[in-house]
C-alpha cells in the first residue's frame, strides 16, 4: 500500500466539479487580478476566523512581511521568534531588514515557550511571532502578558492553523494580526501560492491591502513604494470553493487524529494537547527513537512520513552570521532529532491508517 503525507488527488476528486466551475468562472470573466472572488474570500476567511477584516495575499510568506512591516518593524528592529518552524517564518522577519531572535520551545507542544520569552526582550524588540505549529494555538495569554508587559505588538504565524481555537475562540484575531498560509499541503490549500492577513485592526488591513498592490490609492497613485503580493482571482475563487468544506474536513482531520491516538496507545505517545487547545492537526507528530531509520523503513513501505523540522532554524546555514551555537535551544534541538508526522488527511481511510500504524511498529522493532 503507498499512502501519501497528504493527498491531494483524493481531495480534488471529492469536489472536482465544484472546483472546475469556479476556475472556468473567473477564465470566463477574465477578472485575473482583483476580482470579486478575492473580496468574497477576504470577507468569508475573516468571518470564518472571527476576524473583522482578511487582506489576500500571494503566499503566507507575504502576508507575514506586509503584517511586519505594516507594525513597523525595519532594519533596526528584533522580532521574537520561535526556532522549531519552517524557514519563512524567519524570512519574513529578515526581509523587512529585521533581525530574527530565536527562543526555544515547550517540550510538549513544541511552540513557543512562554517562560524563555522575557529575557529575550531588548530596547529593539519590535514583535513577538509566535507560530501555532502542526495546527495547534501557542499558548496565547502568556505570550500576550509579556508582550503587554513591554509595549509590543503579537503577531500570529498561524500558516499552519486554520479554524484551530484557543480558549474557545478560533485564530485569526488573538494577537494584532494572524497570517494564514493556503499553500497547496496546508489545511486550506490553494492550487498554488496564496496567503492572508487576518486583523481585527481596520488600519492595519487597509494599508496591507494598499501596500500589497503597489502602494496603489487609486489606479495610478501610489502613496508609497509598494510590493505585487496580491493573491489572483483564480487562487480565491478555488480556495472560496474549498472553504466551504473546511470544517467537515478539520472535523475528519480531529476524527482521524482520536484514531490514531487509539491505534498508537502502548507503541508511541500521542500529540499533547492542553485543554484551551483545540488543534486542526495540520501535521500529527510523534517521537520516536532511531527517528531516521524508522523514516526510511516507513518511506521503503511505501508510508510517505514527514519530519517538522529535521533543524531548528538557529542550525541552519542561512543564519549562521546570527551567531548562535548547538545546544543552546536544547528542547528543540531534541525534538529535531525524534519527531515523526505520520500521514493525515480529511480522506483518509480506517484502512490507511492501520496500515500506517502497521509500519511504524515494524519499523521501531527494526
Ligand atoms: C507554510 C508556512 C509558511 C509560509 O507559507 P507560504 O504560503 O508557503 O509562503 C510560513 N510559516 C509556517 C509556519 C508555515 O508552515
Amino acid at each position: 500500500m503507498k499512502i501519501p503525507l497528504c493527498d491531494l488527488k483524493a481531495q480534488y476528486a471529492s469536489i472536482q466539479k465544484e472546483i472546475d466551475d469556479a476556475i472556468h468562472s473567473v477564465i470566463s470573466n477574465t477578472n485575473f487580478i482583483q476580482g470579486q472572488e478575492c473580496r468574497l474570500l477576504e470577507q468569508q476567511f475573516a468571518a470564518y476566523s472571527g476576524a473583522q477584516h482578511g487582506v489576500a495575499a500571494s503566499s503566507g510568506t507575504d502576508a507575514l512581511q506586509l503584517a511586519l512591516l505594516a507594525l513597523g518593524v525595519g532594519a533596526d528592529h528584533e522580532v521574537i521568534t520561535t526556532t522549531l518552524t519552517f524557514t519563512a517564518t524567519a524570512e519574513a522577519i529578515s526581509h523587512c531588514g529585521g533581525t530574527p531572535v530565536f527562543v526555544d520551545v515547550d517540550p510538549r507542544t513544541y511552540n513557543m515557550d512562554p517562560a524563555k520569552l522575557e529575557s529575550k526582550i531588548t530596547k529593539r524588540t519590535k514583535v513577538i511571532m509566535p507560530v501555532h505549529l502542526y495546527g495547534q494555538p501557542a499558548d496565547m495569554d502568556a505570550i500576550l502578558a509579556v508582550a503587554g508587559r513591554h509595549g509590543i505588538a503579537v503577531l500570529e504565524d498561524a500558516c499552519q492553523a486554520h479554524g484551530a481555537e484557543y480558549k474557545g475562540k478560533r485564530i485569526g484575531s488573538v494577537g494584532a494580526a494572524a497570517c494564514f498560509s493556503f499553500y497547496p499541503g496546508k489545511n486550506l490549500g490553494a492550487y498554488g501560492d496564496a496567503g492572508m492577513i487576518t486583523t481585527n485592526d481596520k488600519k492595519l488591513a487597509d494599508w496591507c491591502a494598499m501596500m500589497a498592490d503597489h502602494g496603489r490609492t487609486e489606479k495610478y497613485s501610489h502613496d508609497y513604494i509598494g510590493y505585487g503580493k496580491r493573491m489572483d482571482t483564480l487562487q480565491a475563487a478555488i480556495l472560496l470553493a474549498k472553504l466551504r468544506h473546511l470544517e467537515e474536513w478539520t472535523v475528519a482531520r480531529r476524527d482521524h487524529a482520536a484514531t490514531y491516538d487509539r491505534l498508537l496507545a502502548g507503541l508511541v505517545e500521542s500529540p499533547y494537547q492542553p485543554e484551551w487547545a483545540k488543534s486542526v492537526y495540520h501535521q500529527y507528530v510523534v517521537r520516536v527513537p532511531n527517528r531516521d531509520q524508522v523514516f526510511d523503513r516507513m518511506k521503503a513501505a511505501g508510508v510517505g512520513v514527514g519530519i517538522h523540522y529535521p533543524i531548528p532554524l538557529h542550525m541552519q546555514p542561512a543564519y549562521r552570521s546570527l551567531g548562535y551555537r548547538k545546544g543552546e535551544f536544547p528542547v528543540a534541538e531534541k525534538a529535531s532529532d525524534s519527531v515523526l508526522s505520520l500521514p493525515l488527511f480529511p480522506e483518509m481511510t480506517l484502512e490507511q491508517q492501520s496500515y500506517v500504524v502497521e509500519q511504524l511498529r515494524a519499523a521501531l522493532k527494526g
